[in-house]
């Protein structure tokens, strides 16, 4: 017999390498479908990895070279699509890991495309607009030939915005001497961005949690949320939470977060943010750190900062009944088994925050099109493929008995293989 070609999904990962928490819920996902082990082979490797150097004048007259990597995951289903990230963080393991749930996200909501995701090692909060704009710039014109409507299309992610998207696609246009605007989704309105693409992540996050709080039948003026991160995600989930009626306790930035039991005034919160860039000082809550926040008694958590934060260390302190994860790869796998013995319900990270990859679809269309839909199309748009997303993920879980997270990657992968199946190997 020929020996099992899986790679042992319990082995030891080093548990702060985002790659391999993702990797090794690939593995177990995979043998759980039984997956054809020529897929398998083929499918435990990214398509394309792009590594390129990128020289900036800086305002003062020296050169500086940056860092950039643009890894490509996967074609089979569409053009690979993700965001661009801009971080002293950043790394080859990190981005790789970004692409390949890209991949699984999209299949997840079931939009056409692939995954990939880029990241440049840079502190943004260091520099200026001019040497953003000439990093950004120099960044498009090395990927010219990886990236396009047809082949990769990204969009923002951590610490990149609307203005780096629109000077994206300023240089991809200026190169192909015509204004392509679906080279990047989350732009600007104005110049070919869509409607509700913004809110699109956090409005993602509360439809699930709404679904998740009808599963468990219980009622939203009740149900303490707790947001660790209040940028784009964690700011947006905020907001659009308290509107319905949810109580949200407790919320974080980068220097730590605010608690108060009877709820947060969440409109005070965000425009104090917005005024003093952190919420420290910030009067009728008290502080925590951002270690603490992940502890509060609630009833859904919402990571929505970064990778790694729930882990082997602080799994088992979690006392959420729902951890809808806002950011990409905020629970590591080791703390995945602890979470699930503790009966933690989790949305994962691939379906919970699928909402902004899901308008970026739209806005693609949209471009394509040379139509815009008004918000509440888009809206109603998005929330039909996050219930029906969410749904799937439940039915597979329950039909395979395993828990949400590895029922969305055998979703994912199931959808993915079948279509890398059906095109073959050309050779
Ligand atoms: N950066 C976002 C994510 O991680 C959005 C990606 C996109 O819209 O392409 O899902």
């Amino acid at each position: 017999m020929a020996p099992s070609p899986y790679v042992d999904d319990a082995r030891d990962i080093k548990e702060d390498n985002p790659f391999e928490s993702m990797m090794s819920r690939f593995d177990e996902a995979a043998r759980l479908l039984d997956l054809d082990p020529n897929l398998y082979t083929i499918m435990r490797w990214p398509n394309r990895e792009i590594t390129t150097y990128v020289p900036v004048f800086m305002d003062d007259g020296h050169v500086e070279v940056f860092v950039g990597y643009r890894v490509q995951h996967s074609f089979a289903r569409g053009p690979a699509k993700g965001g661009i990230r801009y971080s002293p963080d950043v790394n080859l393991d990190e981005v790789r890991a970004l692409a390949a749930w890209m991949t699984w996200k999209c299949a997840v909501v079931n939009v056409p495309f692939g995954g990939a995701k880029g990241g440049i090692i840079c502190d943004p909060h260091q520099m200026s607009p001019g040497e953003l704009e000439r990093l950004t710039r120099r960044f498009t014109a090395e990927l010219i030939d990886f990236i396009g409507p047809e082949r990769d299309v990204p969009a923002p992610d951590m610490n990149t915005n609307e203005q780096v998207m629109a000077w994206m696609m300023d240089t991809y246009s200026m190169h192909a001497r015509h204004t392509v605007t679906a080279v990047v989704t989350g732009k600007p309105v104005d110049i070919g961005g869509s409607r509700g693409r913004r809110d699109a992540t956090g409005r993602g996050l509360l439809i699930v949690s709404n679904e998740a709080v009808k599963k468990f039948k219980l009622n939203i003026p009740d149900t303490r949320v707790v947001i660790q991160g209040s940028g784009n995600v964690g700011g947006t989930a905020a907001r659009l939470m308290h509107e319905v009626g949810y109580k949200v306790t407790a919320i974080s930035d980068i220097y730590g977060g605010i608690v108060n039991e009877k709820g947060l005034d969440v409109p005070a919160v965000l425009k104090y943010l917005g005024e003093n860039k952190t919420l420290e000082g910030f009067e009728g809550a008290d502080r925590i750190t951002n270690a603490e926040i992940l502890e509060l008694e609630c009833d859904i958590l919402m990571p929505a900062a970064t990778e790694n934060q729930i882990t082997s260390k602080n799994a088992h302190k979690i006392r959420c009944k729902v951890l809808a994860e806002g950011a990409n790869g905020p629970t590591t796998a080791n703390a995945d088994k602890i979470l699930a013995d503790a009966g933690v319900f989790v949305i994962p990270d691939i379906l919970a925050n699928a909402g902004g990859v899901t308008v970026s679809y739209f806005e693609w269309v949209q471009n394509r099109m040379g139509y815009f839909w008004r918000e509440d199309v888009v809206n109603e748009r998005l929330a039909d493929i996050m219930v029906a997303s969410f749904n799937d993920v439940v039915r597979f879980a329950e039909k395979h008995s395993v828990n949400a997270r590895i029922a969305s990657y055998m979703l994912a992968i199931d959808r993915v293989g079948s279509d890398v199946r059906m095109r073959g190997i050309y050779a």
